[in-house]
């Protein structure tokens, strides 16, 4: 029996909702999603296994001119995504002007075939719809233009389909119960993250990186030590607040999502830990496992 396989990387500028993309395809909650640019850090591989085919989506860091050295690991991700892939998926906001040019740098002059997605369209009119659709038509050649809502899971189907026509025949790239390549310690720092993302302000999120340091899978529950990384004790102080209610807020809401996504009652301490610099400091980096 013919069997496809092959790698479909999912780009684009910041904040399209290239997380929530990925998701809504592969049918999990394994990125982390935030209003907030540059919540994705790493390259994360979704994967879709049917008997005949699967589907290794790499939902990706969005594409920015680096300023410090973790955006620069950032970015590194993103060429990796694209060298290995057989096909692109371009995310674009509906709302963004047309102002992607470091997304178009690296993908105008690809042999690599290309779809454009057009998302957020719940917020759109047909005109706005109608506009995109022949601006990027004719800026990227692209093989399919979609428009869609990617948080609606609204027009998705016709994607698959799409994706499935450009899949070679290949055998699978990884064993057919895997739905990733992470392990559950690195979503588990996700998802703290994505709480950390969320609740707190200005340079906070940006600044703090979390290491799971300790996860222990007992018969009634998992015990899980956490570590908050940040880069000053102005911030530390910030992150913890006032008698420690902040990092309550944080845990007990990491804690409920870590519960869902891992199936199981979960005990989980956090200690905020100062690193100054880190995102600058290639060692600190290497450690955190990003590439370069
Ligand atoms: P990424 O940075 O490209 O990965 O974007 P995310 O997936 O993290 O999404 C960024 C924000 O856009 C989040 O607040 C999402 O809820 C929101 N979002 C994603 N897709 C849609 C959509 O189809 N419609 C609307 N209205 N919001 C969306
Ligand atoms: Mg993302």
């Amino acid at each position: 029996m013919s069997h496809k396989a092959g790698f479909v990387s999912i780009i684009g500028k910041p904040n399209v909702g290239k997380s929530t993309l990925m998701n809504a395809l592969i049918g999990e909650k394994l990125s982390i999603i935030t209003p907030k640019a540059q919540t994705t850090r790493h390259r994360i591989l979704g994967i879709v296994n049917e008997e005949n085919y699967q589907i290794v989506f790499s939902d990706t860091p969005g594409i920015i001119k680096p300023k410090y050295q973790l955006q620069d690991s950032m970015m590194s991700s993103v060429n990796g995504a694209l060298s290995d892939a057989d096909l692109i998926l371009f995310v674009t906001d509906i709302h963004e002007g047309h102002d992607e040019n470091d997304v178009l740098e690296k993908i105008e002059k690809t042999t690599i075939p290309i779809i454009v997605l057009i998302n957020k369209i719940d917020t759109a009119t047909q005109q706005d719809v109608e506009e995109k659709t022949a601006y990027w038509t004719e800026k990227l050649n692209p093989k399919h233009v979609f428009a869609i809502s990617a948080l609606h899971e609204y027009n998705l189907s016709g994607i698959m389909d799409t994706v499935l026509n450009f899949l070679p025949e290949h055998p699978a790239y990884y064993d057919k119960e895997d739905l990733t390549d992470r392990n559950q310690r690195f979503f588990v720092s996700e998802i703290i993250r994505e709480k950390i993302f969320n609740n707190y302000q200005k340079e906070i999120p940006y600044s703090t990186e979390v290491v799971v340091t300790s996860f222990k899978e007992e018969e009634k529950m998992t015990r899980i030590s956490a570590e908050i990384i940040v880069e000053r004790d102005s911030q530390k102080n910030i992150l913890i607040g006032k008698g420690g209610s902040m990092l309550k807020k944080v845990g007990t809401e990491a804690r409920k999502d870590i519960e869902k996504f891992l199936d199981q009652k979960v005990f989980l301490e956090t200690f905020v830990k100062v690193l100054p610099d880190w995102r600058s400091k290639k060692n600190y980096l290497k450690s955190f496992g990003y590439e370069n």
